[in-house]
């Protein structure tokens, strides 16, 4: 089994993201953890990128279908559709909408539970309900009332894979094999090695 250290995950800053002037601040929460940026790039994806991108997990329409369906029901709201995979769609064509409206970053963070380090930095989809402490609970106030009465995505500033195998299909969407870059940073050293040594003189 290769050491966790190897993780890779992809973030994605959001075109609201870039906006509102939080690149540094994003950049700045996944580094001070201990992971290593392997790949960045700005531009602005097509449709066809974005609509390939959420339907790389076979499972995701339906998974986020019935997560919005509940989120309608909540509200004492009737959902458009009582068919998890019809509403998924509207779904993805409200990302394509959004995540097509202005450049975006792309980069691929890595090192030991990479996906999951950076989903709990990320914080929850929705950012009204993100914890304080997270960069969606701290830099924006979106809420799923909001977006669906708006028919748009909700703005949560960053896409985080889900999970490891997410991840390994995203990562190969948006970066060709060249342009993520193994290298070393000396404070591997420190978060990895069995032994801490070699520090006193
Ligand atoms: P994530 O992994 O936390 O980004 O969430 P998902 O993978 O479930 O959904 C992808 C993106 O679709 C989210 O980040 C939101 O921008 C948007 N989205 C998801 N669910 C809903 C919903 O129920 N309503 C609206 N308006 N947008 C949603
Ligand atoms: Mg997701």
């Amino acid at each position: 089994m290769p050491h966790p250290k190897t993780e890779r995950t992809l973030v994605i800053v959001k075109p609201d993201g870039i906006q509102r002037a939080l690149i540094g601040e994003i950049l700045k929460r996944y580094e001070r953890i201990g992971l290593k940026l392997v790949a960045l790039k700005m531009f602005v994806p097509t449709e066809k990128m974005i609509e390939e991108h959420y339907l790389l997990d076979s499972e995701w329409k339906k998974n986020v279908g019935e997560k919005a369906i509940s989120s309608y029901e909540k509200k004492g709201e009737t959902p458009p559709s009582n068919d998890p995979i019809e509403v998924g769609n509207l779904v993805v064509e409200r990302l394509k909408k959004y995540m097509t409206s202005g450049p975006v970053i792309a980069m691929v963070w890595e090192g030991a539970h990479a996906v999951e380090l950076v989903r709990k930095i990320t914080g929850g989809t929705e950012p009204r309900s993100a914890s304080i402490g997270t960069i969606r609970g701290d830099f924006v106030l979106d809420s799923y009332q909001m977006a669906d009465t708006a028919d748009r995505a909700i703005r949560n500033l960053i896409h985080a894979s889900g999970t490891v195998s997410e991840a390994e299909k995203e990562i190969p969407h948006w970066f060709g094999s060249k342009e993520v870059i193994s290298y070393k940073v000396p404070h591997e050293a420190t978060l990895y090695d069995d032994d801490i040594h070699s520090i006193i003189r």
